[in-house]
């Protein structure tokens, strides 16, 4: 599977948003968008001034990139969100948000959604007491994530699991921290996620 492996700070610096790529490090004065907050490149402090086709792009681009997709996967949850009843570019959030990666990352136990992917590939989580190795693996409301019982000793996730109040834990997630699990109460909706998206631009620049 091909992936971006270019510089993680840079993506947050193009899209002018804090996308929390880098774990416990975006949370410090070493974040690159506090210190340098225009876009990267030779030409990055000029102001850029975009056409309706270019904000819709960069729209895309930028959720996109927070949940760390690439081009043909975000394409293909697109189709499967405007072939479900309901307002499509809240069904991709939807989709978006119950990718295993994302949730094990909004639950708290890990700091970043690349650190999930990484785990979750490495057979760290169990998905109703069932290895799962997939990140895009969707939940349903029922499921129950858990840390396999060798991977709990693991010092990034039991920090992660300490500053968990600080980032915030959404509604349609209970974390047991002490079991290491996380129970999907309920299905995500739009007010759960707190990153600043229009959807509707996504949805316009598709259906060109
Ligand atoms: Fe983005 Fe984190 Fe880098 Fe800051 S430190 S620019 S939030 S990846």
């Amino acid at each position: 599977m091909a992936r971006y492996t270019g510089s993680a700070c840079r993506i947050c610096r193009r899209e002018n948003l804090k996308i929390y790529l880098k774990g416990n490090r975006c949370y410090t004065d070493k974040c690159a968008i506090d210190r340098r907050n225009y876009p990267p490149g030779q030409h990055g402090q000029r102001r850029a001034k975009f056409s309706e086709y270019g904000t819709q792009l960069r729209e895309k681009q930028k959720v996109k990139r927070i949940y760390g997709l690439l081009e043909n996967q975000f394409r293909t949850l697109f189709k499967r969100a405007d072939s479900q009843r309901g307002i499509t570019g809240e069904n991709l959030l939807n989709l978006l948000e119950k990718r295993l990666d994302n949730v094990i990352y909004r639950s708290g136990f890990l700091t970043s959604r690349r650190e999930s992917r990484q785990m979750v590939r490495h057979n760290h989580f169990l998905v109703n007491g069932k290895k799962v190795n997939i990140p895009s693996y969707l939940v349903k409301a029922g499921d129950v994530i858990e840390l396999k019982e060798k991977s709990r000793k693991i010092k990034r996730v039991q920090e992660s699991l300490d500053s968990v109040i600080r980032r915030g834990m959404p509604k349609w997630l209970e974390l047991e921290k002490e079991n290491f699990k996380c129970i999907i109460k309920d299905e995500p909706e739009r007010e759960d996620i707190t990153m600043p998206i229009n959807e509707q631009l996504i949805v316009e620049l598709y259906s060109k």
